[in-house]
């Protein structure tokens, strides 16, 4: 009897399957950390909401007031911490990819240092101050683009995210340019939750605690809603300092780790422009919207002024829609700009081939 062997087809996607069900499983397993979250959050207002201020507390009054002050930071909370979660990472524009000529180039090429030179030649064209720790381009093959400055690429998301500052298994997600002041207003909240929580509750914990009321099943919830509530505000008011201390400095995670190379060298404090200003980057420049989770922050997160080099960011985005159009021979490279910068102690104004000028600042201190 003849066997017939299955189409290739076939095969290949009886190969594809196991991983493909992996990788899924994976990502169903990624959402662990958010759900044990959510349930820890749902089972504190259920303590709160019912066990403390229905069976527990006999003044209307206060019953009323703890309520709303309760769920004024419930709301902010669960606010900020679902648009961290939500808000898709910002990946780079078609602009820092390659141009098809010189992509095929590229992978045609064996050799390092003609890729390099490839890369370079397309780079003159974009807004990248940053340099790999060998001097080289950053190039990320996977994403296959030129990767903006502060850009990284991510195993987890499987792209590279602007101004990556982690990734964060307990908001799923990727924490950069896109999401960052929702990342540390959720701390700033989930931090204020709590406390809101202890100040409340610690007059009835102390009154469970020394039996002046007698022993309910509240007692059970508002003995353990303080011990979760001091405990989780003191792990996140750890985590909270760090960031607000990075966005005082303009650094982000990774580079808190690992000093950005730039043209001229490593700066731990490259893109720091003075503390009032690191703050705007994160926050915005409107007070009104520093407090609540919607986008403000400055910038397009292509393209970062830096200390030694300012880049306009209208001049920067019409540098990039021109590469997106015909990216041409002979610009002036920004690795020339900045080795300038080191001898330009006054503002000057720069003119590059493209007939864009790029005013190239000196500032002293970190
Ligand atoms: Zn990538
Ligand atoms: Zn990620």
């Amino acid at each position: 009897m003849a066997v017939t062997s299955p189409p290739a087809g076939v095969l290949h996607g009886l190969k594809m399957a196991p991983s493909h069900v992996l990788r899924c499983c994976q990502r169903a397993l990624n959402w662990i950390p958010v759900l044990f979250i959510n349930l820890v959050v749902g089972w504190s207002y259920y303590a709160y909401v019912v066990e403390l201020c229905v069976y527990t507390i006999p003044n209307n009054a206060e019953r009323i007031s703890y309520l709303v002050i309760f769920h004024i930071f419930l709301t902010m909370f669960v606010w900020s911490y679902w648009k961290t979660i939500c808000s898709r990472p910002a990946a780079a524009s078609k602009a820092f990819g390659l141009p098809r000529a010189e992509k095929e180039l590229y992978e045609r090429e064996e050799r390092a240092e003609t890729q390099q030179e490839i890369l370079k030649k397309v780079a003159r064209d974009l807004p990248v101050f940053t340099r790999t720790a060998g001097g080289a381009i950053r190039y990320c093959d996977h994403c296959q683009i030129i990767k903006p400055d502060r850009c990284h690429h991510c195993s987890t998301c499987e792209m590279c995210v602007l101004k990556m500052d982690h990734h964060c298994p307990w908001v799923n997600n990727c924490v950069g340019f896109s999401n960052y002041k929702y990342f540390v207003l959720f701390l700033a909240y989930a931090s204020l939750y709590c406390v809101v929580i202890c100040a409340t509750v610690i007059k009835y914990f102390i009154k469970f605690w020394t039996k002046q009321l007698p022993d309910t099943h509240a007692k059970f919830h508002i003995l353990f809603l303080f011990f979760v509530a001091a405990l989780f505000f003191v792990s996140i008011l750890s985590l909270l300092s760090y960031h607000l201390w990075l966005v005082g400095k303009n650094r982000t995670t990774i580079e808190a780790f690992r000093a950005p190379v730039f043209i001229n060298g490593q700066d731990k404090s490259g893109f720091s422009l003075g503390f009032k200003r690191n703050v705007a980057e994160v926050f915005g420049d409107e007070a009104k919207y520093w407090i609540f989770p919607v986008f403000s922050s400055l910038g397009d997160g292509l393209s970062f002024v830096t200390r030694l080099v300012h880049i306009d960011p209208e001049q920067a985005n019409s540098v990039l829609q021109h590469n997106g159009k015909s990216p041409a021979d002979g610009k002036a490279d920004p690795c020339v700009l900045g080795n300038n910068i080191q001898h330009t102690p006054d503002d000057s104004k720069e003119k590059n081939d493209a007939g864009q000028t790029v005013s190239v600042t000196m500032e002293s201190g970190p």
